[in-house]
């Protein structure tokens, strides 16, 4: 069993935005509502959080995730990072440091920016985070989960998306290398950044996603780091081709590994989904 929870899919300020009118941050389809981006990625025995956003503790907890056995990063930006201090939780519970896994990039600005929590001293667990930051130089396991870092491009930024399985994890792209492509092959999911319909300089809009998702050719493709300019998840889905959909906060996935049928991906809508107008 592989299963990917999304805690946030929103763009860095999420959705609603503080201060906006539009249709979008107005809506009462919770499916429109956009904590900031992150994933939980489970299988029986492992649990792998990817970035910890600015939500990160209302996203653990209304769907009650509490063990981390790692946490990597895709880049240092803030809306992916700057939760980091709420992994504290996690070692008074666990009793243990929680390892992070991030390149060499992000690894230095983490230590630069919660240069706090690196300190060599002995932790006293809940007051600041123990963290062992481990640098990512190619394909590694945390538990049972297998995991292959895909570089990707952030506008001109060099930042890393993850495989885990046949589910693909690439969010606040703006355009894959070659050799990372051929990392994506026989996806039964493929998550990707689309930002809005109009262009953005370091990230796929709407249109660049869908022929991304086209020549990847997954079974699966859900669009993640959505802004508010995309439009009401209700109106934008009708339009978009079979299997493409823009993913929701608590949306699930799960691959149940023992079959080869056409069961084997299950998309679950979040438990709030039929709340929504
Ligand atoms: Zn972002
Ligand atoms: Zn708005
Ligand atoms: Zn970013």
């Amino acid at each position: 069993m592989l299963e990917l929870t999304f805690l946030g899919t929103g763009t860095s300020t999420g959705v609603p935005v503080i201060g906006c009118d539009c249709e979008v941050c107005q809506s009462p389809d919770p499916r429109d509502a956009r904590l900031r981006c992150s994933v939980v990625v489970r299988t029986d025995t492992t649990t792998v959080l990817v970035d910890t956003s600015p939500d990160l503790r209302t996203q653990v907890l209304r769907d009650r995730f509490d063990r981390f056995d790692a946490v990597l990063f895709t880049h240092a930006h803030a809306d992916h990072t700057a939760g980091l201090d709420e992994l504290r939780r996690y070692n008074a519970i666990q009793q243990e440091h929680i390892p992070l896994w991030a390149d060499a990039a992000t690894a230095h600005s983490l230590r630069e920016r919660f240069a706090y929590t690196f300190v060599d001293q002995y932790p006293v667990y809940g007051v600041i985070p123990d963290l062992v930051l481990n640098e990512i130089d190619g394909p590694f396991r945390i538990g049972d989960l297998d995991i292959q870092p895909i570089p990707v491009m952030h506008g001109r930024l060099p930042i890393l998306g993850y495989r885990f399985g046949s589910i693909g994890y690439l969010t606040d792209v703006k355009s894959i290398p070659d050799e990372s492509r051929e990392l994506l092959q026989d996806l039964d999911v493929l998550i990707l950044t689309a930002l809005r319909q109009k262009p953005h300089a370091a990230h796929l809009a709407l249109e660049e996603a869908l022929a991304v998702a086209e020549s990847v050719q997954p079974s699966y493709t859900l669009f993640t780091h959505v802004a508010h300019e995309m439009g009401r998840y209700a109106e934008v889905g009708p339009t978009l081709p079979e299997e493409t959909m823009l993913a929701h906060d608590r949306q699930r996935i799960v691959i149940d590994d023992t079959r080869t049928d056409a069961g084997r991906v299950r998309l679950i809508p979040s438990p709030d989904s039929d709340q929504g107008g």
